[in-house]
């Protein structure tokens, strides 16, 4: 006979916690998004400027990566069926690696399932207990957890601040551990540029490895889009250039560009490579399309640069602290619009959704405490007309809740 026992909820310190957001006002919950991702769109039941992708490009909805998807889906069914090295590797999974290592002007590349796990999968494969890595303070997340999963010293230096990245270099320079040097080339948060040359210089000076992390690079920087490594002209400099097919890309997925070595060591060493299954065949011909487009139309990058330096000027003009004082100077499309308090950030980005534009409040733990933001990015497919709407409702809402003079 069954008996009903009650006991107390083992996940109730969870509820805590929540409770705990609420009371901080940094609590969110999840917009949904009815349509496609596209410069106005409906969350929610709310149509709105989205000022909070990171569709760069407008990439997501483009004809012929639509196209592509459909076809591939039609031709070869929705999914890969096993990791790559069982039997998940199909042709148009090595012929997408093989499209960028072409457009990268690199010997190969390996594809990740995202850009996360490129990098945690390749920090983690690359490096030991016995090693070190010098990394930026403000580096990704998923570069951070490869660190800590590959148990080597981790030495983190100022952000971008060279002479603290070369001290640390000096200090371990007579270990006999391997020295990684990894940079975010574009800072997700701030905008800014890493400092890729000089970090390559040391890198060499002090015969470490240089890694570069191009999620918010990857069709943004560069010829093409071809990334950092490009935009700096360091080729064949940058040991291991990391990029992802989940934003400008509009798709999923991330990759890995360097030797044929470093690429045949990752499939034999890296771990959400051979755990975890290949993407559906239509991913990777999205990607391909992709890549086309971006030597073919390589209007969409000007225009997302023009709209760029428009958004910049207006927001500035009005007054709003678009970074530079206090926190790193944006030099690409993502700009903060630094509000200072948690609180009183997330009641503005609710505010600004209310009146029609969609811009993601940012707070403590993923941004300094003190420095809570909405962080707006521009991409290609704006209008203008959109844009002149947007900058009035900020105006409107800045003025009213006191963040604008
Ligand atoms: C978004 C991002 C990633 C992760 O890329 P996904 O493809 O979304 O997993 C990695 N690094 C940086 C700097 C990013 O901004």
């Amino acid at each position: 006979m069954a008996t009903t026992t009650t006991r107390t909820n083992p996940l109730s310190y969870l509820t805590d916690q929540l409770n705990e957001l609420k009371q901080k006002g940094t609590y969110f919950k999840l917009r949904v998004l009815d349509d496609e991702q596209a410069p106005v769109c409906t969350f929610d039941g709310k149509k709105v400027i989205n000022l909070a992708s990171n569709n760069y490009l407008g990439l997501t909805t483009h004809p012929k990566l639509r196209e592509a998807a459909l076809a591939a889906t039609r031709k070869y069914g929705v999914g890969s069926g096993a990791v790559r090295t069982i039997a998940g590797t199909m042709k148009i999974h090595m012929e997408l690696e093989e499209r960028i290592a072409r457009f990268k002007n690199v010997e190969a590349c390996v594809v990740f399932q995202s850009g996360f796990t490129a990098n945690a999968g390749t920090v983690s494969a690359l490096l030991g207990k016995e090693d070190f890595i010098v990394s930026d303070e403000l580096n990704h997340a998923s570069i951070i957890d490869g660190a800590r999963l590959s148990r080597a010293k981790i030495k983190v230096f100022r952000h971008k601040d060279v002479a603290h990245a070369e001290e640390l270099l000096h200090e371990i320079k007579n270990e006999s551990g391997r020295k990684l040097v990894i940079t975010d080339g574009v800072f997700s948060m701030d905008g800014d540029i890493g400092a890729l040359p000089q970090l390559t210089e040391l890198a060499e000076k002090y015969g470490a490895i240089m890694m570069v992390d191009d999620a918010h690079a990857s069709g943004v920087l560069g010829r093409n889009g071809r990334g950092t490594v490009d935009h700096f002209k360091l080729h064949g400099r940058v040991d291991v250039q990391v990029g992802t097919l989940s934003k400008a890309i509009g798709a999923l997925g991330g990759y890995v560009c360097g030797t044929r070595d470093l690429i045949e060591f990752l499939y034999h060493r890296g771990r959400p490579f051979l755990f975890s299954t290949s993407h559906p065949p239509s991913v990777a011909a999205t990607c391909i399309a992709a890549f086309d487009v971006l030597e073919q139309e390589p209007e969409r990058i000007e225009q997302l640069w023009d709209n760029t330096r428009y958004w910049k000027k207006e927001l500035g003009a009005l007054g709003f602290n678009i970074g530079g004082v206090n926190t790193p100077a944006s030099e690409t499309p993502i700009t903060p619009i630094i509000v200072g308090d948690g609180r009183l950030t997330m009641d503005f980005s609710r505010e600004l959704f209310k009146e029609g534009v969609m811009g993601t409040g940012i707070a403590f733990p993923t941004v300094p405490e003190g420095k809570a933001r909405i962080r707006t990015i521009m991409t290609a497919t704006h209008t203008r007309e959109e844009l002149d709407q947007a900058l009035d409702v900020l105006k409107r809402v800045g003025k009213r809740m006191g963040i604008l003079g």
